[in-house]
């Protein structure tokens, strides 16, 4: 039979696959301890012809919340599914012009504005009906490698407390040698965790301990989830002792807000950091009010909503609107497996003020491996058709199909 282009989708399947850390993972500023496994919420589309399209639906499952209605339930999913895709032509979802997708057809807008992970599925099922790559369907390549940073510096220290700040720089010498030099690491003990000052000196002894760990060539981020708030007199503090660490980004120091961040820019300057002021992963419906305010008066340096969450299409969508701005892309990354470490390289390479991969450095799972690699510091460009991402059969078969829900014709 001859492949004729915009094949149906005759078939998917929802299926709920752990992923794993390759380390215990310690609190953040808010929250309990990060599970060592999570799931990756695998939908497959599979076409008349045999390819087949994926993606992660944790954005829907996460909308749990009782048993009384069908969000974040296998059932809901199967019926958005099915409404979404099933008996679907694979070119109809997406607009193109020159190869390249410039938007979404008017029927999916909406869907899939609210459904973001929904637009990675279309990609990799178009680019692969095209047999292009969706790095392509995203306006080309603009760089070889795509960095990457070790996003599992948390509060390691009270996973292991006899070592105190020692037990982080240990964890970033360990990652630093196989191969990372971009780390992130979990601050913010103020807020919650510890007594406010006590919080802010174990924060600088954290941060210059990495440092020292890792040379000075790396980059080192700080992320506080917020623990800063009201208290600008610590952030500033914490700011200035740990100049001699040159941190590339500070994230989420305190709640988005323009009153706080026209302080915190105001002491940067005043201490002579050039360091990035990052946020927006909390987004949830990006660009919403506060997050314009701060992009529009050039208050932040870059906007983080979450890379699968948001999906290709509301990201094109956001970098048109931030490309004038000089605000970088900074996708957040956590929490979407290994699907997600996938779909953010392929943006990465696409996206001209892209700045890094959030890489959670979870064990292989269900994945096949391919052409991509990993060296100093980057990742490669897959090269297959869309995102290139291939399904293990074989493992898929012995360990995860027998949780699969099947949607057919
Ligand atoms: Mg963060």
């Amino acid at each position: 039979m001859r492949k004729m282009p915009g094949q149906r989708i005759v078939e998917l399947s929802v299926t709920p696959v752990p992923v794993q850390y390759r380390k215990e993972l310690g609190t953040n500023s808010r929250n309990d301890p990060t599970a060592q496994t999570r799931t990756e919420w695998l939908v497959r589309a599979r076409t008349e012809y045999g390819q087949e399209g994926l993606t992660i639906a944790n954005r829907f499952m996460r909308e749990f919340d009782s048993f009384d209605s069908s969000a974040g339930t296998v059932r809901g999913l199967v019926a958005l599914l099915r409404d979404s895709f099933l008996n679907h032509r694979v070119d109809e979802y997406l607009e193109t012009s020159d190869g390249r997708v410039v938007g979404v057809h008017e029927e999916y807008k909406q869907l899939f504005w609210e459904h973001g992970w929904m637009s990675i599925l279309a990609f990799d099922l178009l680019g692969q009906d095209l047999g292009i790559s969706a790095v392509d369907l995203l306006g080309g390549q603009v760089r070889d490698r795509v960095p990457a940073y070790d996003t599992t510096l948390y509060f390691q220290d009270m996973v292991h407390p006899e070592n105190g700040a020692a037990q982080v720089a240990s964890e970033a010498a360990k990652a630093h040698s196989d191969g990372y030099n971009e780390f992130k690491i979990k601050v913010g003990r103020p807020g919650r965790w510890m007594a406010p000052q006590a919080g802010m000196e174990r924060d600088v002894e954290v941060v210059l301990g990495v440092r020292e760990a890792v040379g000075p060539d790396a980059k080192i981020m700080v992320d506080a989830n917020f623990g800063y708030d009201h208290r600008l007199d610590l952030l500033e503090d914490f700011m200035r002792e740990t100049l001699p660490a040159n941190i590339f980004w500070f994230e989420e120091m305190v709640t988005a807000d323009v009153g706080d961040y026209r302080v915190m820019r105001r002491i940067r300057d005043r201490l002579g950091s050039d360091a990035l002021l990052v946020c927006g992963e909390v987004d949830r419906d990006p660009p919403s009010q506060v997050f314009r305010d701060l992009v529009d008066q050039r208050l932040i340096d870059g906007y983080q909503p979450d890379s699968v969450s948001a999906g290709f299409s509301r990201w094109q969508a956001l970098e048109e609107w931030l490309e004038p701005t000089g605000v970088r892309s900074i996708p957040h990354n956590f929490g979407n497996g290994n699907f997600g470490t996938r779909a953010t390289l392929v943006f990465g390479a696409a996206s001209p003020t892209f700045l890094t991969l959030e890489d959670e450095r979870h064990y292989p799972n269900v994945y096949a491996d391919d052409d991509v690699s990993f060296s100093d510091g980057a990742y490669s460009v897959p090269s297959g058709p869309g995102l290139g991402l291939k399904i293990d059969t074989d493992a898929y078969q012995s360990k995860y199909a027998g949780h699969e829900a099947l949607i057919t014709l």
